[in-house]
């Protein structure tokens, strides 16, 4: 690729006169311009290639561009571009039949949405008609999307703003040994009690207030939390004695990243609705949705589900998930996941970990992973203050720079880097991503006491 910095110039500027971006100081911020991407790669104006250790936004299941996608894409958009959603489209069927024998249970029944925060929107929508209750529980540390409903829901600072009370809210702690908000000093201990916590928030809530309970199955941008083994079917049962909707958030644990098609899958636990997006289809095409279990889906059979929008299972965007669920099956992406976070990406991180001094604990599986970076491992004292800014943040801002550096581009999250490459990244990929974490932690390394 020829470097072209006038072009880039050019994007940059029509960017900073007109482009209005998400969670940011209009004024503060010096977006890359970007002039291509292939595979786990992609490239600026000026010459600079970079690994993308982030997926974009942990979406590019499949790395950037795959051809036979691409094809697919193009070849719906001279056949069909667009149809109304009240028809049945074939390739819309398609892209259902096939995400309906993926994931697990009697989920079975598709609604397409444009992205993750409108599956949210609609799991809720439909618990809360489903049971006739209004209250839905989530956790702390989450992240569930930046709509009304989705952002009051999530656990994380980008909630503040917008919480002006979504009606019925309730937040509760979900497990995590590293940082027990139940002083526990194991999995198992730590396991029963936030089931006894969730159980007692239940209570005092009013258990026929309860509309659902929603959990990413293995929270991501809150850090990459795998459950405690025990957890989820828990929280199943505790669903189950009170009538309660179980909505697992599998937007970005979903379709591949986990080592499976679907995270549930570790944890033996069937929920009442999932919410996908993201890696649905590599986002080449805006597409998210809710699976249904029969249960759930008989209570709209004959009454009509008030719920609906414009390109809900678009042409192209279903194309798209059609020829990435096919990719993923005959490339065997799923399975290779699993086997790069086994035997490459899990020991490479253990491995640095235990070289480097600011990383307090490394946690994941097939391509989801993060460390925890810490200030002391004794103390685990976090590298930088819960949701840091400016000075305060000035230790992960120099470990994020010198990966870009070391032509890494990496996921930077408050204390935290994740390690969320495709899910078809190659063995020498990764190694050239760890030896880039390598020398970036060894910045991060500078700021432990
Ligand atoms: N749920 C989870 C678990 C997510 O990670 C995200 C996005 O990162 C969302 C929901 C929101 O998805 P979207 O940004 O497509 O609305």
């Amino acid at each position: 690729v020829v470097p072209d910095p006038q072009a880039g110039a050019a994007v940059k500027a029509a960017d900073r006169a007109h482009v209005f971006h998400s969670w940011s100081a209009q004024g503060l911020i010096d977006p890359l311009a970007v002039a291509g991407a292939e595979g786990s790669y992609f490239w600026d104006y000026d010459g600079n290639r970079y690994l993308d250790f982030t997926s974009g936004l942990v979406y590019t299941n499949i790395g950037y561009q795959h051809p036979k996608v691409v094809a697919a894409i193009q070849e719906q958009a001279a056949k069909l571009t667009t149809f109304a959603p009240a028809f049945a489209v074939d390739v819309r069927s398609e892209a259902a039949r096939l995400i309906a024998e993926r994931t697990p249970g009697d989920l079975n029944k598709i609604f397409f949405t444009n992205g993750g925060a409108e599956a949210v929107e609609n799991a809720v929508r439909m618990a809360r008609l489903h049971t006739g209750r209004h209250k839905v529980l989530s956790a702390f540390r989450s992240y569930h999307g930046a709509t009304s409903t989705a952002i009051n829901l999530t656990g994380d600072p980008r909630r503040w703003a917008s919480d002006t009370g979504s009606a019925g809210v309730v937040r509760f702690w979900a497990p995590f040994l590293y940082r027990s908000a139940f002083y526990a000093e194991t999995e198992q201990q730590e396991c029963e009690r936030a089931l006894a916590h969730l159980e007692d928030t239940i209570a005092f809530e009013g258990p026929g207030t309860v509309a659902a309970i929603i959990l990413e199955t293995v929270p991501g941008t809150a850090g990459i939390m795998t459950p405690p083994p025990g957890y989820l079917t828990g929280v199943r049962e505790i669903c189950d004695k009170y009538g309660i909707v179980f909505v697992l958030d599998e937007v970005m644990a979903g379709f591949g990243r986990t080592g499976a098609w679907f995270a549930a899958e570790h944890f033996d636990v069937v929920p009442d609705l999932m919410t996908f997006a993201k890696g649905v289809n590599s986002g080449y095409v805006p597409l998210g949705g809710v699976a249904i279990s029969e249960e759930i889906a008989a209570t709209f059979e004959t009454r009509p589900y008030p719920g609906g929008l414009t390109y809900s299972g678009h042409p192209l965007a279903c194309a798209a998930a059609v020829a990435t669920i096919r990719v993923m099956e005959d490339e065997q992406v799923v399975q290779h996941a699993a086997r790069i976070g086994e035997t490459v990406l899990g020991p490479g991180l253990r491995e640095l970990a235990e070289r480097h001094p600011s990383v307090g604990e490394v946690r994941g599986m097939g391509v989801f992973w993060a460390l925890d970076l810490v200030k002391n491992k004794e103390t685990r004292e976090p590298l930088v203050p819960y949701n840091a800014a400016g000075e305060a943040n000035a230790p992960m801002a120099a470990f994020g720079a010198a990966a870009k550096k070391n032509g890494l581009w990496p996921f930077v999250n408050m204390n935290r880097t994740h390690a969320v490459p495709a899910c078809n990244v190659s063995e020498d990929e990764v190694k050239e991503g760890l030896a880039a974490l390598d020398a970036a932690l060894t910045v991060a390394d500078e700021h432990t006491v």
